[in-house]
């Protein structure tokens, strides 16, 4: 009996995509890849992928499609513009989108996808580029339970948590309100160790009773916001790769829609988004989201 495997079309094979597409072709999937910067595409073709030529030539003959896109812009674009590959899908095969993008753009996408008889899901993920490379993301997913069935094989080649929230763009709506409160965290977290070593502290010792306390969170413990507590963490690295802010300041402007959407309060949520805007205005637009810190150093203490 011969057994068939199944093709992925991956597109967007940036700091997420590139390892995601790499741990498919490790667990034995057939990944025909395509992303618009060269250098991506040669990573991918030395991961194990195929390169296609343009986005409607990888979902040719694919069951799955993969997109891990910047934005809401480029995943419109990508399913519905002009070059849109939409129409190009295969009959019958399952769309993924682990874009984090606004809500009623994967609604609208997704809708699209259903007209054209073409199951579609929302399945942002958190974990970081980390989870990414060591294939334990979380996935947050949106749509129909028949179509996540399908797609868990697919991403539990990719990760190790998969959270069903509800129809399509809940996953959206999930992951938002999830890096929401990571902004806050983050800053509010930058401000008490600035606050401590502003008081004559030692930012370590401060972040490890922080870690062990009722302050503990992500932020004290594997992304600490100041340099030298902890090796692995961005800081440590001026805070080069990561989770860039102006990707957190894009999600914390989705969060301010989504609540506007429903006149929902997010006092904190804006403040901290404002933080975010005022670090990427100050030239750290590109640097990992937790060199917010930045912004609250007491003269003296700049690092
Ligand atoms: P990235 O900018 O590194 O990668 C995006 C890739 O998409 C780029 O290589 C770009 O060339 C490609 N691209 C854009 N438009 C395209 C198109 N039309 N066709 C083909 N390729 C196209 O971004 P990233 O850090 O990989 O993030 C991707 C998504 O994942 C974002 O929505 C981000 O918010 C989310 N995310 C990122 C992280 C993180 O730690 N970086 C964590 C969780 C979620």
């Amino acid at each position: 009996m011969s057994t068939t495997r199944t093709t992925i079309a991956f597109i967007g094979l940036g700091h997420m995509g590139g390892p995601m597409a790499a741990n498919l072709v490790k667990a034995g999937f057939d990944v025909a890849a395509f992303d618009l910067m060269p250098a991506a595409l040669e990573q991918a073709r030395a991961a194990g992928a195929g390169i296609a030529a343009s986005a409607r030539e990888a979902v040719k003959g694919a069951q799955v499609v993969i997109s891990m896109l910047p934005a809401s812009r480029h995943v419109e674009g990508l399913y519905l513009g002009e070059q849109g590959i939409l129409p190009a899908v295969e009959d019958g095969a399952l769309v993924i989108d682990c874009s984090t993008i606004a809500p009623a753009s994967a609604r609208k996408v997704a809708e699209a996808a259903a007209l054209r008889g073409v199951a579609m899901i929302d399945a942002p993920v958190s974990g970081g580029t980390a989870g990414a490379a060591a294939g334990t993301l979380t996935f947050i997913v949106g749509g129909e339970t028949d179509a996540l069935e399908r797609a868990r094989p697919v991403l539990s080649a990719m990760g190790k948590n998969i959270f069903h929230m509800g129809a399509a763009g809940a996953g959206q709506v999930a992951k938002l309100c999830n890096n929401m409160a990571l902004g806050v965290i983050m800053a509010a977290t930058g401000e008490a160790i600035a606050l401590g070593v502003a008081n004559g502290l030692d930012a370590s010792t401060l972040s490890k009773m922080m870690a062990v306390s009722t302050s503990r969170s992500w932020a004290t413990e594997v992304c600490n916001p100041w340099p030298g507590v902890l090796e692995k963490a961005p800081a440590s690295r001026a805070y080069e790769g990561g989770f860039g802010n102006d990707l957190m300041l894009k999600d914390m402007g989705l969060a301010a829609e989504a609540a506007m959407s429903v006149g929902a309060s997010i006092p904190l949520g804006e403040l901290a988004r404002n933080l975010y805007a005022m670090n990427s205005q100050a030239g750290r637009g590109g640097l990992d989201f937790s060199s917010v810190v930045k912004l609250l150093l007491r003269a003296g203490t700049e690092h």
